[in-house]
């Protein structure tokens, strides 16, 4: 583990030092062996993340989404800073359990299990589970009859025609009628959850969507459930971008609408599960370019990765270019027409078409911050394609 001052972290607070970050990554450069592209990950903004969440939302307890990152260090620091951790499968929670995490500070949080995984995990003493349908009512009881029990819901998402997270969640009007079947099958429903599924910080969605909690609580308490758990899902942003509101203003919001609608005195227990938040600023990507064809004015540029690589949230989620910065300066002017290719024989590997770009040689390398978040997760080894290297950076403090 290396020391370093908290480059990454200055990004994040928007005075982002350019030229300490450049000159990390060409020390890395000329230390390391080869030339395959790398991330430089820095735990002390995960660790400086938590601290922000906790002094912003203090009510809403965090557990990380372990789907997001699920590097050992990642997940070693954040079960050392107390928080909890949001699971898919029996994999992530036995990865969990293994860092001596306590099994109240997880939740099972897929809607559609494996009733294998359901056994496993209920052996485990895993205690808290979601569910958004009837079957997997049934599939639950056959198992583990006693476990508690989250109602998944589809959030609100304002003006969106496709909701893009549909595939999991309850419609508003099937609350009533599953809850009373759970009541009939005598399971513990003891809350709510949703997950905001838009990129961008949706705080207007949260919002909506918490004050319809509240109505399935009241509802709940009719049909005979006590709730006292409420979880507000992911969605958090990982470093502020124009035009979206900061997680500082979101968290303002949220706080005051937690206040009016599930007052403190009532002690309903609320957690959140931010993935991207926590970990989206801490990593760095580092690649190079390894093969240049210019023809009628148009520049091709191939990388050594691409869609099926780290760039796959990017692309083919997000549908961006890459924030692709260059190491070594060189004149910007004038610009190309560019496109940009990924390294695997896909066709459509191809991460930037009719870019504006300064001209770039074969051996200039790029780095792409804020490359933490559904990263490590995707990449493929399509095309013989190994797995890129992670550099870990943290001050003592950190790794102690
Ligand atoms: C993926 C996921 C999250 C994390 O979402 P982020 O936007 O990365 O914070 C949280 N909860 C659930 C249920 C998820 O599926």
């Amino acid at each position: 583990m290396t020391t370093i001052q908290t480059h990454c972290t200055e990004n994040l607070r928007g005075n982002y030092n350019r030229k300490a970050i450049q000159q990390l990554i060409k020390d890395k450069i000329s230390e390391g062996a080869n030339r395959r592209p790398f991330y430089i990950a820095n735990l002390d903004d995960i660790v400086n993340k938590h601290k922000r969440w906790v002094e912003l939302m203090p009510r809403v307890k965090p557990f990380y989404a372990v789907k997001c990152n699920n590097t050992e260090p990642v997940v070693k620091t954040i079960a050392a800073l107390g928080a909890g951790f949001d699971c898919c499968n029996i994999s992530d929670i036995e990865q969990i359990l293994k860092l001596g995490v306590e099994t109240d500070r997880i939740i099972y949080g897929h809607p559609v299990k494996d009733p294998d995984d359901i056994k496993s995990a209920s052996e485990f003493g895993i205690n808290l589970m979601v569910f958004d349908n009837e079957h997997e009512l049934v599939k639950i009881k056959s198992i583990n009859p006693t476990t508690n029990l989250v109602l998944r819901i589809l959030p609100f998402e304002r003006g969106s025609g496709d909701v893009l997270d549909k595939k999991y969640g309850c419609l508003a009007d099937q609350c009533e009628d599953l809850l009373m079947k759970a009541k009939k099958m005598d399971l513990n429903v003891v809350g709510v959850s949703f997950q905001i599924g838009r990129s961008g910080f949706d705080v207007d969605s949260h919002l909506d969507t918490i004050i319809f909690c509240r109505r399935v609580f009241d509802l709940a308490k009719t049909i005979g459930f006590n709730f006292n758990f409420l979880d507000i899902g992911g969605g958090f942003p990982g470093y502020s971008t124009e035009g979206n509101p900061t997680f500082a203003e979101g968290a303002k919001k949220i706080n005051e609408t937690l206040d009016e609608y599930f007052p403190a005195e009532e002690n309903a227990k609320v957690i959140a599960e931010p993935g991207t938040y926590y970990v989206q600023s801490a990593f760095t990507y580092v690649l190079r370019v390894i093969g240049k064809r210019v023809s009628d004015h148009v520049y091709d540029y191939y990388l050594n990765d691409g869609v099926h690589g780290a760039f796959s949230k990017t692309i083919t989620y997000d549908k961006k270019v890459p924030d692709f910065r260059l190491l070594e300066d060189k004149p910007l002017v004038p610009f190309r027409k560019s496109n940009v290719w990924g390294s695997t024989l896909n066709p459509d590997d191809r991460l930037g078409q009719n870019i504006q770009m300064p001209e770039l040689d074969i051996g200039d390398w790029l780095y792409v911050p804020n490359m933490g978040a559904y990263t490590t997760v995707l990449a493929t080894s399509f095309c013989g394609t190994p797995s890129s290297n992670i550099i870990w950076m943290a001050s003592d403090s950190t790794t102690s």
